[in-house]
């Protein structure tokens, strides 16, 4: 790696060194500004950020509604517990509701722990017998126990056994292998509409619809982990709208508040009243920072007309990847929703992704070989097109190489 690291950056990286847990692959690189779709490191290095905050800065870094609402919000009331009713909770989950299937909402603080309650919830809105939930190969739902179990990819799972029990794993798009896995224990179905961390690939509309069919048939839940594909991502306010197949219980987390951490389960109303009081909880869950920052979020991607934005900028990343895909047979394939970008090569991705960063362009590789964008919906048009020549630049020399 060839990113010299600063006097100010090395002391840091010494002290991540020494005290913190390297649970992580960390580049040497510390990032102290962001704003927009530019963060700047300790040594004043401009970036271009393509995969800002993994997802969660839909919007950007430092929205400015959201700096605004979190600012007044923490000088007036930083937090009270779920046993008080608070404004900004209420509105956030009216504005989710009408955006949504109208249902009801729980908070949580991540994407792992709003799975976590809809599994709870999966079991506790069917009859006891049923624990059973269906989810997918090459899924990803998060880092705690159940979550985890739920993420069919052995890699994930590696010492940690013996796991949580009743996941069932089922190849992806493939009805009929479901419906074989569907028995009289089952209560759930879970999947991401499009597999995120597991390289940026939809479910089709046929098997999505297939899926809510035999949900209704067995009297099963349907649940969308939407925590990468919510909130705008693919240029609907949730992924579910752009395949027209809605869910009983919905996932949401990462861009949801704009960048502040901040989770959600959502649910249809007769699904959602299996959950009475005491039977889950999270005490900074909905917490009037998050939800401030949440309503400011939604404010902000409808006032600035964003999801229009987003499907603008997918077709014009579409169209500078499609326009190489032929020439270089490095690109197996280009899979593009909304503002959720994949290119997959037919090799190792992780040389790109550092000769990017040695550019001044951020990007991420995931599964190997799908380099990944999430670039924030209000990404400039110009800066788009710079940052594709960079990308296309990095990824000739690599065919080339
Ligand atoms: C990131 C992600 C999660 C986990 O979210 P955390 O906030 O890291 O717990 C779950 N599901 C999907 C689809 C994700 O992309």
């Amino acid at each position: 790696m060839t990113i010299s690291t600063g006097i100010g950056s090395a002391e840091t990286v010494g002290l991540f060194e020494r005290h913190v847990i390297p649970n992580y692959t960390r580049y040497p690189v510390n990032l102290v500004r962001g704003e927009g779709s530019f963060v700047w490191d300790a040594e004043g290095r401009r970036y271009v950020d393509l995969f800002p905050g993994w997802g969660c800065n839909l919007i950007g870094h430092c929205p400015p509604r959201v700096v605004a609402a979190v600012q007044d919000q923490v000088a007036t009331l930083i937090h009270v517990p779920n046993t008080w009713h608070m404004d900004a909770q209420g509105r956030w989950a009216a504005m989710l509701a009408e955006r949504s299937f109208g249902g009801q909402a729980f908070f949580c603080n991540s994407g792992a722990e709003a799975n976590e309650a809809a599994i709870k919830l999966a079991r506790l809105a069917t009859p006891p017998e049923r624990y059973k939930i269906i989810t997918f190969e090459g899924g990803f739902h998060g880092r705690t126990l159940g979550a985890l179990t739920a993420t069919a990819q052995p890699k994930y799972h590696q010492g940690l056994g013996p796991l949580v029990a009743g996941f069932v794993y089922a190849p992806f798009n493939d009805l009929d292998a479901v419906r074989a896995r569907v028995d009289g224990e089952t209560c759930a179905i879970l999947i991401e509409p499009v597999q995120g961390e597991g390289g940026v690939r939809p479910a089709t509309e046929p098997f999505l619809r297939g899926l809510r069919s035999l949900a209704d048939e067995h009297g099963l839940m349907l649940i969308f982990d939407e925590v990468q594909t919510g909130c705008g991502r693919l240029g609907h306010w949730f992924g579910y709208q752009h395949f027209g197949v809605t869910p009983d219980i919905m996932t949401l987390a990462k861009a949801l508040c704009g960048g502040i951490a901040g989770g959600a389960m959502l649910a249809k109303r007769e699904v959602a009243a299996a959950m009475r009081p005491g039977m889950h909880a999270s005490t900074f869950g909905g917490n009037p920072i998050a939800a401030r920052a949440g309503i400011a979020t939604l404010e902000t991607i409808e006032e600035d007309r964003l999801l229009e934005q987003g499907l603008r900028l997918g077709e014009r990343f579409r169209s500078r990847f499609a326009a190489i895909a032929d020439s270089l047979d490095l690109i197996r394939d280009v899979r593009v929703l909304g503002a959720m970008i994949g290119v997959e090569l037919n090799r190792d991705g992780g040389p790109i992704v550092r000769n990017c960063l040695e550019k001044g362009l951020l990007i991420n590789c995931t599964q190997g070989t799908v380099i990944r964008l999430l670039p924030a919906l209000n990404l400039p048009g110009e800066l788009a097109e710079e940052a594709c020549d960079i990308l296309i630049g990095a990824l000739t020399e690599y065919a080339n190489s």
